[in-house]
């Protein structure tokens, strides 16, 4: 079947009123003061009250009991392993559908990916195809999953909530406890999202947030560790703030800690962000909105929606094609990039990549055939307002 690219091209247009980007920041509340007060009184580094008021402002928004801002999302995901425990040699579940930081903090401290698939329902990790998976290859002993095949423990699994939809969590947390895999769930994406009413994020042992600067809420570049249990964030505080020991003049460290705390300069720019997340939640799925209706009416494609169990922040936008024009997307890719609309392929899966080819995996014919078929369009807040959709 053909497919004409500009079809595509003329439904952005009816939606978006000019050239855009995929998603940049709306700096429209109280950004500057906050950054400037950090500047007129010399906190601007990893200590001030901007970086408590932060945390403060996360756990009112995910509903976690606790909240610890890092540099950014990467080295929040790279302390959650450490905190749950995971070590050199073990193995962790990753899907291969997935941004390239989720399987790299694995492979900082020397675990293994292990590549599990999606589905299509959510474009998130597949619980049930997981489950007969470890069934296969691995088998619980000493209350230890071990891979069969290369003898390592599966210590960890880390889901996705992709583009922002939150994926079957009641579903994976089942397979996580079947299997004594700790759940670290990767929420860098999906700030405002909720699962069956509660934030994402809030399933597992830990969660992680991301505030680079094409999230929905932006510090520049930060992150966060989000978790139920006080001992663990007591421990995450320490791990990120270079371990030291609390002391009112000395100046000690009991273990090798990692400086990944967020600055107060950048943690100012997020107050000022967090206090205009409904806003931008609404102006998301508003967008998100027009979209579904431009494209209702093409046939050979659909744009992504929400799973019924959950309530997207409509992250990053996206098409899908039906596989019958999939061949077509980059014909569709470049039209709408010389239109000014930037749109893009989903990342690379991750199994595809040099460092990670070797890596163990599960069948993943899903995150295959996702990656072929999927286009991410322009998805920032203000677009909402601009367009005419
Ligand atoms: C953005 C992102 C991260 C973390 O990114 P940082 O740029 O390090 O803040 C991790 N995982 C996913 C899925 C992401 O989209």
């Amino acid at each position: 079947m053909t497919f004409d690219p500009e079809t595509v091209v003329e439904a952005l247009a009816s939606v978006l009123c000019g050239p855009a980007a995929l998603h940049e920041p709306t700096f429209a509340g109280n950004e500057w003061d906050y950054v400037k007060e950090c500047l007129d009184t010399g906190w601007v580094s990893s200590v001030g009250k901007y970086v408590d008021r932060f945390e403060d402002m996360l756990v009112d928004v995910t509903g976690a009991g606790h909240a610890i801002a890092t540099v950014n999302g990467t080295a929040a995901l790279h302390a959650s392993l450490i905190l749950a425990s995971v070590e050199a040699g073990d193995e962790v579940i990753v899907p291969a559908l997935a941004f390239v930081g989720t399987a790299n903090a694995a492979a900082y401290l020397g675990a293994v990916p292990h590549f599990a698939d999606a589905e299509e329902r959510t474009l998130g990790l597949d619980a049930a195809k997981l489950e007969v998976h470890l069934d296969e290859a691995a088998e619980v002993r000493d209350g230890e999953c071990r891979n069969k095949q290369t003898g390592r423990r599966i210590a960890a699994c880390i889901p996705v909530h992709t583009f922002g939809h939150p994926l079957d969590l009641d579903s994976l947390v089942e397979v996580c406890e079947k299997f004594n895999l700790v759940l670290i769930e990767d929420a860098a994406e999906s700030l405002g999202s909720t699962y069956k009413g509660q934030h994402t994020g809030n399933h597992g042992r830990l969660g992680v947030l991301s505030f680079n600067g094409n999230k929905t809420v932006t510090t520049g570049g930060g992150g966060a560790i989000i978790t139920n249990d006080a001992d663990l964030a007591a421990r995450a505080k320490h791990l990120t703030t270079t371990a030291k020991v609390p002391h009112r003049w000395e100046y000690s460290h009991d273990e090798a800690g990692f400086n990944y705390r967020l600055p107060n300069i950048n943690a100012a720019l997020g107050c000022a962000q967090l206090e205009q997340l409904p806003k931008f939640l609404e102006r998301k799925r508003k967008l998100a909105k027009a979209y579904k209706a431009a494209f209702a009416g093409i046939s050979g494609l659909r744009f992504f929606s929400e799973p019924d169990f959950a309530k997207s922040n409509y992250w990053l936008n996206a098409l899908l094609l039906d596989p019958d024009v999939a061949a077509g997307r980059d014909d569709i890719l470049a039209a709408a990039n010389d239109g000014d609309f930037m749109t893009r392929p989903a990342w690379t899966p991750l199994h595809r990549l040099p460092m990670y080819r070797d890596c163990p995996a599960m069948d993943l014919a899903v995150a295959e055939d996702l990656y072929a078929r999927l286009i991410n369009i322009p998805s920032s807040p203000h677009l909402a307002e601009a367009g005419h959709g």
